[in-house]
């Protein structure tokens, strides 16, 4: 049996990060990645350019039981520690809009970073890892507290590191080994839902404006986002529909106001001498397709004259606080995170170890901690990584 200081079961964004951190540290570490190759999540992230962290994280940016679970790591690795990590390997990158930081050249970039940076401290990483088995050592002479049996012997360890990701899409790998794991050792989840993920609407609503992105402000619980929505065959996605769903809840609605910042009833009263059709008047501010479409669902086209005060009341409440209870979300096959996780109330914030069991840490996304749409998700998993990896 080979004995490690440090295992890592993950290399992902944050096993990867906590795994550097401990390497640097002088531990042996070993990093035990099942898929065959590291970091795939972050070679498709951001459309293939990674949006690697945001200029404005605040513990505000993520959602969890614990509101204040991820502030102690967050302000022990901010984005200006990655972002200099990131100049320190000549990688360039550019903000894209609203603080998010993206590669100008292609997330390999990100993954051939930590690569280096693993091999610079002298981390070793297998993949095509298959891990059959963890177990814990209860023998009082010795340092190592688990030993894990995979396909490439037994190893073990005094601190083992789960960095597994959540379980959204499981084409690239996504398990729920972490969860597993938790309850083997007795430590409580949370629900896990996908997050950041595109609604379902009922049948036949908006299928035909599908493609269509219209600037609005989405509300639900207490939370708003001003962004694009984005009209699809099965309902509705865009970023502020994505940012929303975090907030979601089965059978909630959301209210979207399709026109932020106009005040329809005005215009429209403005257009009546010149007898404007309905119609007409929305496509000012919407592509056409969606006017008509519109107002064949809603509120059929006539010369603005000829509308009462009150229907024009009504359309501009119809178009500012558009309600939908959406009938789902896309599964976890299309959510970029999973809400949800170990609950954090198992876990100190400052090492990320369980309370429960010495020398288990769980890191990343596996944690009931998910964050906006952004670079909030990658923020909070090399934050999450490098709090682990300081005392692993
Ligand atoms: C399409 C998409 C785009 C995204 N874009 C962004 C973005 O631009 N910015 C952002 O901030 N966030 C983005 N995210 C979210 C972000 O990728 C994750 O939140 C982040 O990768 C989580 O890091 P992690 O290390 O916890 O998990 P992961 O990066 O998922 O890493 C987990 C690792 O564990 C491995 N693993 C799983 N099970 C086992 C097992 N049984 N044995 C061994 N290894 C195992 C996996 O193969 C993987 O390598 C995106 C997500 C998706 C799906």
């Amino acid at each position: 049996m080979t004995n490690i200081n440090t295992i890592v079961i993950g290399a992902g964004a944050a096993g990867l990060m906590c795994a550097i951190e401990a390497g640097n540290r002088g531990r042996k570490v070993l990093v035990l990645e099942h898929a065959e190759k590291i970091g795939k999540k972050i070679l498709i992230s951001g459309g293939g350019r990674c949006n690697f962290t945001n200029l404005d994280v605040k513990p505000e940016n993520f959602i969890s039981n614990n509101p204040h679970f991820s502030k102690s790591a967050l302000a022990r690795y901010t984005p200006q520690d990655f972002i200099s990590l990131v100049e320190k390997h000549g990688i360039k990158y550019h903000e894209k809009k609203l603080g998010q930081l993206f590669c100008d050249g292609s997330a390999k970039e990100i993954v051939q970073m930590l690569q280096k940076e693993c091999e610079d401290a002298g981390v070793g990483v297998k993949v095509n890892c298959t891990i059959d088995k963890v177990e814990q050592i209860n023998n009082s002479n010795s340092d190592t507290a688990f030993r894990v049996i995979s396909n490439f012997g037994e190893f073990s360890t005094e601190s083992l590191v789960i960095a597994t990701g959540g379980i959204s899409i499981p084409q690239m790998g996504a398990t729920d080994f972490g969860y597993k794991l938790a309850k083997q050792f007795g430590l409580k989840l949370t629900k896990t839902v996908p997050g950041l993920v595109p609604f379902t609407l009922n049948e036949g609503s908006y299928s035909e404006l599908s493609g269509l992105s219209i600037d609005s402000i989405v509300t639900c619980n207490n939370a708003s986002f001003r962004e694009n929505i984005l009209f699809t065959h099965k309902g509705l996605s865009g970023p502020a529909i994505l940012q929303i769903s975090n907030y979601w809840n089965e059978g909630d609605d959301i209210t979207i106001d399709l026109l932020p910042g106009i005040d329809l009833v005005s215009v429209i009263n403005e257009h009546k001498p010149n007898k404007t059709e309905l119609v007409n008047v929305l496509a000012k501010f919407f592509p056409k397709r969606f006017a008509e479409q519109w107002c064949e669902l809603n509120f059929p086209t006539k010369p603005v004259n000829r509308l009462s005060d009150k229907d024009i009341e009504l359309i501009g409440k119809l178009l500012h606080e558009w309600k939908l209870v959406p009938k789902g979300t896309e599964g976890f096959g299309k959510a970029e995170v999973t809400k949800g996780g170990v609950d954090t109330n198992e876990l100190s914030s400052k090492t990320m170890e369980s309370k429960k069991v010495p020398g288990l840490y769980f890191i990343g996304e596996v944690v009931d901690v998910t964050g906006w749409l952004g670079g909030y998700n990658f923020q909070w998993a090399w934050a999450s990584g490098f709090a682990a990896g300081q005392y692993v």
